[in-house]
């Protein structure tokens, strides 16, 4: 349940008005108006990061793609429904900028983004290679930069709170100088990378769940000696072609919750306990769901809830900060899959 509202302390409030890291300025938008009013209520309250910008809608063409565009703003509609959270509970976070893009991305791929057959490529679309630039970064690329700031949002307030979830980002399959499989912009590294120059943290290790190998991540990990990988993939499924990381975990098709929890259970001590991270940011994808119609792994609801609680747990019995995003997932239920592990977690930890 919620807890009960008590208003924020205002130190708290302007610790995350600064969190952009850019102060006042970036904190108000183009017309003065505060991109991200909502304080997080009390310091034991999870924040989660959300914008209605996030959902991906183009008239109906986002239908073409078997991602459910519309599923951020379910899964925000769940969590108000279930007595978890009020409309002003979330923190809105700011687009990522160019600068910040650089960061990661090389400047020759962020122009080859204007390319319309490029991003149709990327974006698995082909029909968007026919629509204007303009329409596509307006219905399209801007909310996956308002996910990507969401994700750099999440790493920033676990480092502050223990746990952040972002409902969105987690686009895996971007590396530096390429996206692909749907994702254009490299979230996860971004956010760490960001901490990193701040000087935040020094090492990161993202446990990467989606059913998918995160090659993105991990190609761009490759050289980054403080950032490591757990990942566990379903072996057969894109990317054929898998990139070396420091804890593949690749399981073949048909595996059981049961069996995929043990391993879970195993191999995250393991991985915590030897990298010894400053923070964990969890690739939660619904993708390992049993129904997902890209995937052959046999999770049910409650074992991918039961795993998201699991990460959330070993990770706070170590007081490691976790910041969770979304990633994969195109069965009809993936919203409600990633509600129900949302749930898990602000129901075990907001007072904990
Ligand atoms: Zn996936």
């Amino acid at each position: 349940m919620r807890p009960a509202g008590i208003p924020a302390p205002t130190a708290l409030f302007r610790r995350q008005v600064d969190y952009h890291g850019t102060g006042r300025a970036r904190a108000l938008g183009r017309q003065g108006r505060r991109l991200h009013p909502n304080p997080v209520r009390t310091p034991t309250m999870i924040p989660v990061i959300y914008h209605p910008r996030y959902d991906i809608t183009a008239f109906g063409l986002e239908r073409l793609h078997p991602f459910d565009g519309r599923k951020y703003r379910r899964i925000h509609d769940a969590l108000i429904a279930r007595g978890l959270r009020s409309r002003s509970d979330f923190v809105r976070p700011a687009p990522v900028g160019p600068d910040e893009l650089r960061r990661v991305h090389t400047p020759e791929y962020l122009r080859s983004l204007r390319d319309p057959r490029i991003l149709a490529g990327i974006l698995e679309m082909p029909l968007l290679g026919r629509l204007p630039f303009w329409f596509v970064d307006w219905r399209v690329l801007l909310p996956m930069r308002s996910c990507t700031g969401g994700t750099i949002l999440a790493c920033r307030l676990a480092l502050d709170h223990g746990i952040a979830i972002n409902l969105g980002g987690g686009y895996h399959h971007a590396a530096a100088a390429c996206g692909d499989g749907f994702c254009v912009y490299a979230d996860t590294p971004l956010a760490a990378a960001t901490l990193y120059h701040e000087g935040r943290i020094k090492t990161v290790l993202v446990v990467d769940l989606d059913a998918n190998q995160g090659n993105g991540t991990a190609a761009i990990f490759q050289s980054w000696p403080w950032a490591s990988i757990l990942d566990v993939y379903e072996d057969d499924l894109y990317p054929l072609a898998k990139q070396p990381e420091d804890f593949p975990i690749p399981v073949p098709a048909g595996l059981t919750g049961v069996e995929y929890l043990e391993i879970v259970r195993e191999a995250l001590p393991h991985a915590l306990e030897t990298v010894r991270p400053d923070l964990v940011i969890y690739n939660a994808g619904s993708d390992p769901y049993v129904d997902d119609p890209l995937t052959r792994l046999c999770l049910s609801k409650t074992d991918l809830a039961e795993r998201d609680l699991l990460v959330a747990t070993l990770t706070r019995e170590r007081k490691v900060p976790m910041a969770m995003v979304l990633s994969g997932g195109y069965s009809r239920e993936s919203w409600r899959i990633h509600a129900d592990g949302i749930e898990a977690i602000l129901t075990r930890f907001d007072r904990a």
